[in-house]
């Protein structure tokens, strides 16, 4: 079964979330249940906590299908011991809340060099912080997401994720989730069937499903190879339709929370709708 949604506005409390992934007829979602773009945000209320529980389960919503991400700040990779603290504190005060809120996953990019490290220093950071990460906070699965690779931004390569995985010592509490906007523009074709198919059988070949713990579907302004991080809505960027048909239609996508990041929210519930079409289109 597929678990389609879009990373919907927690304003106004992280209960919000649950009620306005419902108004769009979504089976997944995605929030932030901070600021993501401030270092500090207040603890989450007992109050908002157990709001955000009882909307979930009427909505209908397992938590397994919430994708929350976190603060753009984080750099778990970063090159400098201050900064990388900052970050790393972060970044636990981030698993923190989704392990209040009974959510087992958090999805982050994985970290920049800036230039200053080598990608093997910087891929080794970012598994240390993820180590210690689980160490301090028990249970949620601590979910990379593949990146356009702008600037120095690790991730963008399948090799990469693997990499990071490969040093991370609680396999069963690491994962990926991949952004067909962010594949597409570090190279990996999915603008028709069997380009697709190319492309997942390389990312099975070097990651895994194993791993896939969650989705970003977008269509792309950006163009192939581009590392330009250009969101579209589904069908009218340099992706096209055939990557979500694609996706829909193979059962190695079942199970996992696949959500929009694309760019008119008046249209995610059209574009929801569309996706579950593609099913049997
Ligand atoms: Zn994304
Ligand atoms: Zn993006």
């Amino acid at each position: 079964m597929k678990y389609v949604g879009a990373h919907v506005s927690a304003a106004g409390g992280v209960e919000n979330a649950p009620l306005n992934a419902a108004k769009l007829n979504a089976k997944a979602f995605a929030l932030f249940t901070k600021n993501q773009r401030q270092w500090q945000a207040k603890p989450l209320t007992e109050k908002s906590i157990q709001a955000f529980k009882k909307n979930l389960s009427e909505a209908g919503i397992a938590p397994e299908q919430v994708l929350p991400h976190d603060s753009y700040l984080i750099n778990l990779g970063h090159p400098e011991a201050e900064a990388l603290s900052k970050s790393r504190n972060a970044f636990v005060d981030e698993l923190e809340r989704c392990h209040q809120l009974g959510l087992p996953l958090l999805n982050f990019h994985p970290g920049s060099h800036l230039r200053k490290v080598s990608e093997q220093d910087c891929l080794a950071t970012i598994a240390e912080s993820i180590n210690l990460a689980h160490q301090q906070v028990p249970d949620v699965v601590a979910v990379i997401e593949n990146t356009a690779g702008q600037g120095s931004n690790l991730g963008w390569r399948f090799e990469h994720l693997a990499e990071i995985i490969e040093q991370v010592e609680d396999k069963n509490r690491v994962g990926v989730c991949i952004d067909t906007c962010h594949a597409f523009a570090a190279g990996y074709d999915l603008s028709s069937m069997e380009a697709s198919a190319e492309s997942w059988s390389e990312f099975a070949k070097v990651v895994g499903f194993e791993y896939l713990r969650g989705m970003h579907l977008n269509d792309a302004k950006s163009t192939l190879g581009s590392r330009v991080d250009r969101h579209h809505s589904l069908g009218q960027g340099n992706i096209g339709w055939d990557a979500f048909r694609f996706i829909m239609q193979d059962p190695r996508f079942d199970g996992i929370p696949m959500v929009l990041e694309t760019i008119d929210d008046t249209i995610w519930a059209e574009e929801i709708a569309a996706l579950y079409q593609l099913q049997h289109s």
